[in-house]
């Protein structure tokens, strides 16, 4: 088949290469410059910083065998020990034995994860979908579906994929509700709410690199501060200080400039001042950050014999990276028993 996937994601990338090994012709296409969706790393002064996810764990045979061929081949490394909570008053160092959880980073930047799961699949990056056209069985010679890219050229396929986010999801599904079917997934859908988050990267000049990796933070408008320098093999001071919801929700109007600082300050309380004069900064406004209510399964898929069609992301099954990434592989298990036989 020809398969359309929207949105270069962990989701999108696992399932795109999994369903082209099988021998699907599989293409992404993607609105951004860049791969990843949410696994996103920006060079700052020659550092990579993942100002999306800055670290995950793992709880799934299915994403643990994946993430032990990446620790095999080192794009992907143990990050343990030296964490910090800060409970709104003071860090404290959070005991390496009484917390199990083994958490995982990439060597350099987590993108480069969704990079390295690209090359099995067409990419067409800088490519917003805006809508989908159901051709249906009278089709003559045609596909099943036409993706409608915002340039007004079309991709024609057999099936298509949505790895977006619910809401972008949706808008898609909107544009092509000619059937009883896609108004069932649209209400399910339409329910799913998301908090959104800043986050800031700041390196700093002769600033001794901390003894830290993270802190989590408590009673405070942040929620993590991350020691990128701790993943990196640098001398080099860089952070990246990710706000809370809460904070996101009463500031998303406001400039850059004012979050910054606004985040800055409230690092330098738990900190210290010198966090105040970073050398270089970034900063991202994630509008869906995580998912409030995900979907309790994993994939969900249109009934159509002739047009299959099946929305997966991080909002079906949980709201991680894990649940993304499961998202995508058990839809590409699923279709490749499938559909591969007809294809062969
Ligand atoms: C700051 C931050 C911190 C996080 N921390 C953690 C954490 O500690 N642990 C954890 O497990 N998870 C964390 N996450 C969540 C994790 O990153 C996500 O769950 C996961 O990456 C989501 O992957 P996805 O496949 O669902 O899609 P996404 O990453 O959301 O990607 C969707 C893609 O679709 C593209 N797209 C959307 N619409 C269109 C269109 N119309 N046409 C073309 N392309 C389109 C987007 O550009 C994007 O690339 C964090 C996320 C952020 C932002």
């Amino acid at each position: 088949m020809v398969i359309g996937i929207i949105g270069a994601s962990i989701s999108g990338l696992i399932a795109g290469k999994r369903l082209a090994e099988t021998g699907h012709d599989v293409t992404v296409i993607e609105k951004s410059r860049s791969l990843g969706g949410r696994l996103k790393t920006v060079e700052l002064d020659s550092l990579n910083l993942d100002v999306g996810l800055t670290h995950f764990d793992v709880s799934t045979n299915t994403f643990g065998t994946f993430v032990k061929q990446q620790l095999e081949k080192g794009s992907v490394q143990k990050w343990t020990k030296d964490f910090g909570l800060y409970d709104g008053m003071e860090v404290f160092d959070i005991d390496p034995n009484s917390d199990s959880r083994q958490r995982y980073t990439g060597t350099n930047g987590l993108q480069s994860l969704a990079e390295s799961m690209s090359r099995w699949v067409d990419i067409k990056s800088e490519e917003q979908a805006g809508g989908l056209t159901y051709i249906g069985p009278d089709r003559g010679k045609k596909r099943s579906w036409m993706i409608n890219l915002t340039d007004i050229s079309v991709f024609e396929c057999d099936a298509v994929i949505l790895a977006t986010s619910a809401v972008q999801a949706y808008g898609l599904l909107q544009t092509a509700q000619n059937r009883t079917e896609s108004r069932r997934i649209i209400r399910h859908i339409d329910d799913i709410r998301y908090d959104g988050c800043f986050s800031l990267a700041a390196t700093y000049d002769s600033q001794e690199v901390p003894d830290w990796k993270g802190i989590e933070c408590e009673k405070s408008a942040l929620k993590w501060i991350s020691n990128e320098s701790s993943k990196l093999d640098t001398d080099k001071t860089a952070l990246v200080i990710q706000s809370t919801p809460d904070f996101y929700r009463k500031h998303a109007q406001k400039s850059e400039e004012e979050v910054k600082e606004m985040l800055l300050e409230e690092a330098s309380n738990i900190i210290g001042s010198w966090v105040l004069r970073p050398q270089s900064t970034h900063i991202e406004n994630w509008k869906y950050f995580k998912t409030k209510n995900p979907i309790n399964e994993y994939f969900m898929e249109l009934e159509l014999e002739d047009a299959p069609l099946a929305l997966i992301g991080d909002y079906l099954g949980g709201s991680s990276l894990e649940n993304a990434f499961v998202s995508g592989y058990n839809l590409s298990e699923y279709w490749n028993k499938k559909y591969t036989e007809v294809t062969a």
